[in-house]
């Protein structure tokens, strides 16, 4: 905490020649979506990969793999391949991302499966984009990697929750952490051992929108490299699904964002200032389809095979009306100009 109370964030130290790299990496993406924004242009100029098909994860909860599947069967890779098969496979990543960079994208997001399994893809894509995101579970301690690379970790709840959520089978359980038991204890190892720090993403389901001021609590104190804090709801496939998030919903979890502002200082949140929370929950912005959301727009969302996965890398099937999707908010309000917004995002992108 810094005199005025607000929390202070973790921020990774850059030399003079490093900085004034990215700065001119950030300045070269950010011309490139002003010109596409300004021009009103159909170009999608960002995208999102899945660079591996494994995961050491079993999250009941994941859309990637069918939900019967464990974490051994996730470990090998959804359509269980042989090793050569495999290797074939992170060939065609590696042209994905080629393919990206020479259609002009300049900004992507690395997901998975878990992408630490992927270290070769993720070193490609920092030397062919200047903008890289990689969304980890965190488990594994990720690679030292270069700076044009952001560490977003997700997270579902306060440890026990996130502990039962993510690893079901215990297989995490002896793991510990200072006063940490499981793959809390190895998430927030691997963030505070890393070099850069990562940003930490919440995505809650309802259940859970009432221990969302502890998981804050939380990673303020146990995290020290902490770079910032991005929260979404989760999004469902029907309104009968008991995790749809009701309006009621969106406004409580709006007012917790806020007093955990409050409290930490809107730093903590670069990704939900007010002109997000304001599009991401109130009653009146909720997208009806994807005909009217500037991630399925703007972003292509494409598995480790090349191909598209749908809208968005929810899939289609995931129903627009019910999405609190951090991402949905933030681009709109990139959209708007909101310069609160806009200067999180730059923050970010410094990796
Ligand atoms: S970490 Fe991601 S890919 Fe892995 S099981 Fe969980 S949701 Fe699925
Ligand atoms: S599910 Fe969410 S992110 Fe995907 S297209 Fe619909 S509103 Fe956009």
């Amino acid at each position: 905490m810094n005199n005025r109370n607000e929390y202070t964030l973790y921020s990774p130290r850059y030399s003079l020649s490093e900085r004034a790299k990215q700065t001119s990496s950030i300045l070269r993406a950010s011309s490139v979506v002003a010109y596409h924004l300004l021009r009103g242009s159909k170009e999608k100029f960002a995208a999102s990969v899945e660079i591996t098909d494994k995961c050491n994860a079993g999250c009941s909860f994941c859309y990637v793999y069918p939900s019967e599947w464990d974490q051994n069967e996730r470990l090998g890779g959804y359509l269980q391949l042989s090793p050569s098969e495999h290797k074939l496979k992170e060939k065609n990543v590696y042209e994905t991302l080629r393919r990206l960079k020479s259609r002009g994208v300049v900004h992507v997001t690395l997901v998975g499966g878990e992408t630490a399994l992927a270290p070769k893809a993720i070193r490609l894509a920092s030397k062919l984009f200047p903008v890289v995101w990689v969304v980890t579970n965190g488990v594994v301690k990720l690679p030292r990697l270069p700076n044009s690379v952001t560490v977003f970790v997700s997270i579902d709840g306060p440890p026990d929750y996130h502990n039962k959520s993510r690893d079901p089978k215990g297989f995490y359980k002896n793991y510990s952490y200072n006063n940490l038991q499981g793959m809390s204890a190895n998430i927030v190892r691997n963030i505070n051992e890393s070099e850069r720090g990562a940003y930490v993403h919440i995505t809650l389901s309802k259940p859970v929108i009432k221990k969302f001021s502890d998981t804050v609590d939380w990673l303020v104190k146990d995290v020290r490299k902490l770079r910032g804090i991005i929260v979404s709801g989760t999004a469902t496939k029907d309104f009968e699904d008991p995790c749809t998030f009701s309006i009621e919903d969106r406004k409580d979890l709006k007012k917790l964002i806020e007093s955990a502002a409050e409290k930490y200082g809107w730093k903590l949140f670069p990704f939900n200032q007010p002109k997000v929370n304001e599009r991401l929950f109130d009653e009146k912005y909720i997208i009806s389809n994807s005909s009217s959301c500037s991630v399925a727009q703007r972003v292509e969302s494409l598995n480790y095979d090349g191909s598209n996965v749908g809208k968005c890398v929810l899939r289609d099937d995931t129903l627009c009306e019910t999405c609190v999707c951090n991402i949905s908010g933030l681009a709109q309000a990139i959209n708007l100009v909101d310069i609160r917004t806009i200067s999180g995002v730059l923050r970010a992108t410094y990796g």
